[in-house]
């Protein structure tokens, strides 16, 4: 099958982004990186190459339910994953159109492949049928004897680093997966493809091409990645809310629901510290605030779930490739007393603005009695933001 011209080939990829990520403590492959998650930056790299017909993004049930819906497109098939990672890449490869001459296999926890480098394994394996992007090894490498002394140095010139992409024909990488269907413990289908005696050839990447495995290493990708996008700024944002307390209505903050008599009064469910929270993001991108895209003077938005207008707020984050650092939330409520409540709603903040846990704040005041928050009949919140943006992503007047 050709696009585009009679010499193009019909790439298929699979992005293998199911695992569990226990190094980093929870999965790697949603972390915020610069403004999007770690996949994302992978999968828009393929997609950057208009050769790729067809990408295969295999995520856990888990990530299918969060993500699926708004990742799957003409060209991005959203695909369970498998026991191990040989699993996921057959429930990929199973899920690419068969016409496709190459695939490409890729690491959803490797953010910073180019297009230049997907072409350059490709094109090299429908030259010679498979091939696998690496690096030179830069250390000394030493075996280790079983009694943790050095069994030898082996010659560094000879050893390389493999990374991913890993190209194949289509009918190479096919063979391989279903002559050792029951490989279980591979971790990677190039092992595979030189079991059927097909050579694999090396194609030298770049060492940006780093796998988001450890915490330092979301640190690096930021930073390599940042000097792609251009010096990023970092900005802080305000905002305020007050709402009513009345009878029967649920108090909802931060997201959840927090035990007591009375509710926030509002055309939305009231949620002041979500409302606080998204007014300081947009405040600091220099958007404006959220009454403009959700106005209560709107009868669409009677009883909204205000973490309609979080997501709302984080995509026009993503497409200004801005990344929130951190929230800080302070709540001003005479009743109830808010503090046994800190860590879930903490908890929740952090997850309705995809956060991870050490980048959100919530604090609680009482107002010593003074007036109309003293007296119980509102709570208000104040809240900042600090917003690391892409140069150029500001906002224009
Ligand atoms: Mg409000």
């Amino acid at each position: 099958m050709t696009r585009g011209g009679p010499t193009r080939p019909a790439v298929g990829a699979v992005i293998v982004a199911a695992g569990s990520g226990t190094r980093m403590g929870r999965p790697k492959q949603f972390l915020p990186l610069c403004g999007l998650p770690v996949c994302e930056w992978a999968l828009k790299a393929f997609l950057d190459c208009p050769e790729v017909v067809k990408v295969a993004l295999v995520l856990s049930p888990e990530n299918i339910g969060l993500h699926g819906a708004r990742l799957a497109g003409e060209r991005v098939a959203v695909v369970p994953g498998g026991a191990t990672r040989m699993g996921s890449v057959r429930n990929g490869f199973a899920a690419l159109p068969p016409e496709v001459d190459a695939v490409a296999v890729h690491d959803g926890a490797r953010p910073l492949v180019t297009p230049a480098v997907i072409r350059a394994a490709v094109e090299a394996a429908l030259r010679t049928g498979a091939a696998v992007v690496s690096v030179p090894a830069k250390d000394t490498l030493k075996r280790a004897a079983p009694d943790g002394t050095v069994a030898e140095t082996p010659d560094r010139a000879q050893y390389w680093q493999a990374q991913t992409p890993q190209a194949y024909r289509r009918g190479v990488l096919a063979d391989a997966l279903s002559r050792f269907a029951q490989e279980a413990d591979a971790t990677d289908e190039s092992q595979l493809v030189e079991r059927t005696g097909q050579k694999v050839s090396i194609v030298e990447g770049s060492y940006e091409n780093i796998k988001v495995t450890t915490p330092e290493d979301l640190v690096t990708a930021e930073a390599f990645l940042s000097s792609r996008l251009g010096r990023p700024s970092e900005r802080t944002g305000f905002g305020y809310d007050i709402h009513r307390l009345v009878e029967g209505r649920p108090l909802m903050l931060a997201g959840v629901e927090v035990p007591h008599t009375k509710g926030l009064l509002g055309h939305s469910d009231g949620d002041a510290a979500l409302h606080a929270a998204c007014d300081a993001v947009l405040g600091a991108m220099g958007d404006g605030e959220i009454g403009i895209a959700f106005p209560p003077s709107d009868p669409r938005f009677k009883g909204l779930d205000s973490r309609r207008i979080v997501e709302h707020v984080l995509e026009k984050a993503a497409a200004r490739g801005a990344a929130i650092e951190h929230l800080d939330v302070t709540l001003v409520a005479e009743e109830p007393k808010l503090k046994p409540h800190y860590g879930r709603m903490a908890d929740s903040l952090a997850a309705c603005f995809r956060l991870e846990r050490g980048r959100v704040n919530l604090k609680a005041k009482s107002h010593e009695g003074l007036g109309e928050i003293g007296r119980g009949e509102a709570i208000a919140c104040y809240a900042v933001a600090t917003v690391r943006l892409r140069s150029g992503a500001v906002a224009p007047l």
